[in-house]
């Protein structure tokens, strides 16, 4: 996971250029919203009957996947991009446009010793047609693991027109577009392909509690997950011996295996440091990553 500092200016921008009317409607849609105090996607029309509303966020969707480059908000997993890759994709609600869920759920083994905030019977209605919470993730980061979720150390606030109002929530999850939150590689750290919290609680506490659970909340470590950052970073491993030797392709290629455009990108960086720092260790992962790839692909 991480921060794409320009991206929210560049995606209004491209919202009022492509998806023209796009931001009339949201604010009509917010202002219905506000009246009723909640979120809907339908109204009672004159007759009694009701009357289905259409829910439009997807408008927007591409503007958010060309704008992370095409990878997951959450788990930097590349995914197609263009018309044809859209379907691939969720748009998400940062904030939850449906009654928040508890997390960790009922049935979850999961134990903290501070608190998440509960559920939540009202939603956060007035951002569910603003493009500061909005995000687009892979269908599995944003179902089942996003779902209606969304855990805070703070106090629930609803009812207020901007993202920004909501900072005394201390949300625990990290919103990665633009610069108003942390930078989610100041609180996800990776070895090898494991990620893992950046700080110990008594180094930060709070981002401590936020790199945990981003880590738990998304299984950042899940099988699947694990295998494809083993895979790629086996190829990265090859590609610092091959610059290790001078090959110009190669030096070229290390080079852009440092840009936020890449795949896993967090998790590269990171690898890529332990090369230069302590090769050693870099070299003890490897017949570990070899292992993670051959259990991945023996099913
Ligand atoms: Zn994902």
């Amino acid at each position: 996971m991480i921060r794409y500092p320009n991206a929210l200016d560049e995606i209004e921008t491209a919202v009022s250029a492509e998806a023209k009317g796009w931001l009339k409607k949201a604010q009509t849609r917010t202002s219905l919203f506000a009246k009723l105090g909640r979120y809907t996607n339908e109204i009672e029309a004159t007759t009694g009957k009701k009357k289905k509303l259409s829910d439009f966020w997807g408008d927007v969707k591409p503007l958010d996947m060309r704008r992370q480059y095409n990878k997951c908000v959450y788990c930097e997993t590349r995914l197609e991009g263009g018309a044809a890759g859209n379907i691939q994709w969720d748009l998400e609600h940062f904030r939850p446009k449906s009654a928040v869920s508890r997390w960790p759920t009922a049935k979850s083994t999961l134990l903290y010793d501070f608190d998440m905030g509960g559920s939540a019977a009202t939603d956060y209605y007035l951002l569910a047609y603003h493009l500061h919470n909005y995000a687009a993730a892979c269908k599995t980061c944003n179902s089942p693991y996003k779902s209606d979720h969304f855990p805070i150390g703070g106090e629930r606030i609803f009812g207020l027109a901007h993202p920004d109002d909501y900072v005394g929530e201390k949300a625990l999850l990290v919103y990665p577009l633009g610069n108003g939150d942390d930078d989610p590689e100041d609180l996800i750290t990776f070895t090898g392909e494991r990620a893992e919290p950046k700080y110990t609680k008594e180094q930060d506490l709070h981002k401590w509690r936020r790199g945990r659970v981003m880590n738990d909340f998304f299984d950042l470590n899940r099988d699947g997950l694990q295998a494809q950052r083993a895979a790629w970073l086996l190829a990265v491993w090859s590609n610092r011996l091959l610059a290790d030797k001078g090959e110009p392709f190669a030096l070229k290629s290390l080079e852009r295996l440092r840009s936020p455009r890449i795949p896993y990108s967090n998790c590269t960086k990171c690898f890529l440091d332990m090369c230069s720092a302590n090769r050693p260790n870099a070299e003890r992962l490897i017949p570990i990553l070899e292992e993670i790839v051959r259990i991945s692909e023996d099913g």
